[in-house]
């Protein structure tokens, strides 16, 4: 029995070489130390051993099992160590190597066109107020003296909502919500939203946005010429000193007198082009004295105050600043022409 004892070691401890693999490591365990393993076998077989022997038999067992059990400790351990040196020599992390670059985002251009006409009119003592999308009657067309038959108040140009409401279709809104509120003097800017049954077109947008801006204080104090000398100023800082500004008689229901604004032609710079239609000028703005009717409707004595309003659409403006000839480009969100306007982002 101890010579078979001596023959199981031997070949345990030769099979365990330093080249065993997991599988083999694991044959030699379970042969050897296993519930049904030779050693196990042996322990079993001990009633055969004369009783005189029985001591060493044991401790021999024992000895060969612990020898077997450290032998296979430490090629697991070997095996690990080996294991991990190579994952850290596959994973070699070199500091030197240039850091991937992360994507940063940047404005959409038209918000660019906002946050810069804000920035404008803030600079001249403008105070920026939002009002509200959703609209009633009184408010988007009455208080700004719409007769009851005017044809925006028809189905067809304006989203009419349950119960009477309606989506705001300009930012005039603005003026009524802010001049109910508070007295003069003001000098307020309104951005937002404004909606229209249009179909999206290159000139066109069921959803667009508008800057509404106006001034009111003592009459007398305040006239036409601080509405020319506010527009001018807001449209040379805007695009470019050099640019021409012209004013042409017009008509809105909530001005009196009411005037177009005109800049000269960014492409042809006045000389008359495709773009202008030959006449040198665009059209960028609608203006006016705020009309008595329209005071009234909020409160203040048109003897005793005056005031001007103007009104611009952001993308049309867009349209004309960054030299875009179709308005739905903005709506897309196509990152190839996003990415052209990437004036937020610091030069790489
Ligand atoms: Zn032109």
């Amino acid at each position: 029995m101890k010579a078979q004892l001596e023959e199981i070691r031997t070949r345990a401890l030769g099979e365990l070489s330093d080249e065993a693999d997991e599988a083999q490591i694991e044959a030699v365990r379970v042969r050897v130390l296993g519930r049904s393993g030779e050693l196990t076998e042996i322990m079993r077989r001990m009633r055969e051993v004369p009783p005189a022997e029985k001591p060493l038999v044991g401790r021999l067992v024992n000895e060969i099992k612990n020898e077997v059990e450290a032998r296979i400790a430490q090629l697991v351990e070997h095996r690990r160590r080996e294991a991990l040196s190579r994952s850290l020599a596959e994973a070699r992390l070199d500091v030197t190597l240039p850091g991937l670059r992360m994507p940063r985002g940047w404005s959409h251009p038209l918000t660019q066109t906002r946050e810069r006409m804000l920035e404008i009119f803030e600079a001249m003592g403008f105070e920026v107020v939002e009002t509200q999308d959703l609209e009633d009657d009184f408010h988007n067309f009455g208080a700004l003296n719409f007769p009851p038959d005017h044809p925006a108040r028809e189905m067809q140009d304006t989203f009419f909502l349950p119960g009477g409401m309606l989506l705001r279709t300009h930012t005039s809104n603005g003026q009524i919500r802010v001049m109910e509120r508070r007295s003069p003097p003001l000098a307020i800017v309104c951005p937002g939203n404004c909606y229209r049954r249009d179909e999206l077109s290159v000139r066109a947008s069921p959803m667009f946005s508008q800057i509404e801006g106006f001034m009111v204080d003592r009459a007398g104090v305040i006239s036409m010429a601080h509405l020319k000398g506010v527009i001018a100023e807001f449209l040379r800082a805007f695009f470019g000193p050099d640019t021409g500004v012209r004013f042409r008689a017009s008509f809105f229901p909530f001005t009196e007198p009411s005037a177009e604004v005109d800049i000269s032609c960014l492409l042809c710079k006045g000389a008359g082009c495709r773009v202008c239609k030959q006449s040198g000028w665009t059209e960028i703005l609608g203006s006016g004295m705020i009309h008595p009717n329209v005071l009234r409707a909020v409160g203040y004595d048109p003897m005793q105050y005056a005031g001007f309003a103007f009104g611009m659409g952001i993308e049309r403006t867009s349209l004309l600043k960054l030299g875009v000839d179709d308005m739905r480009l903005f709506f897309e969100n196509d990152l190839r022409f996003l990415a052209q306007f990437r004036a937020g982002e610091a030069a790489s």
